[in-house]
């Protein structure tokens, strides 16, 4: 979008290029964090435009939803206790070995639920 609007004011030659980048310059950012901070308020995550807006994401999450590098449970030694899913900063539904688990593309790694698990039933 941003490349189209730049690409249509140098292809026509609009006068006084500058100044209209200027004030679109500041009026995406204001968009861009009025969104963010409302969807933020309204989903009650401070990630909501990251996971449903973000156009990177839609790519990103393609990849890491086929990650062969991800946080599998072993289900025989889970004892249900919760304690992954509440350390976890991406709020992925943890005890869960299906990719379509909730927030499954989400996982940064961190390894905290790892570290939370009492009977180490986590691993990558
Ligand atoms: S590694 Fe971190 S982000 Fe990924 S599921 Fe575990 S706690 Fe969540
Ligand atoms: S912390 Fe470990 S035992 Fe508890 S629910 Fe998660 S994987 Fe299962």
């Amino acid at each position: 979008m941003s490349f189209l609007f730049v690409g249509a004011l140098l292809l026509l030659q609009v006068p006084n290029i500058d100044g209209i980048m200027f004030y679109a310059f500041i009026g995406g950012n204001v968009a861009y964090y009025a969104t963010g901070i409302a969807l933020a308020f309204a989903l009650r995550d401070n990630r909501a435009f990251c996971k449903y807006v973000c156009p990177i994401t839609v790519f990103l999450k393609v990849g890491a939803s086929r990650s062969l590098m991800r946080i599998k449970v072993d289900e025989d030694i889970c004892v249900h206790c919760g304690k992954c899913t509440a350390v976890c900063p991406m709020d992925v539904e943890v005890p869960s070995n299906s990719r379509k688990k909730r927030n499954a593309s989400e996982c940064i790694l961190c390894l905290s639920c790892v570290e939370a698990c009492p009977v180490k039933a986590l691993h990558l």
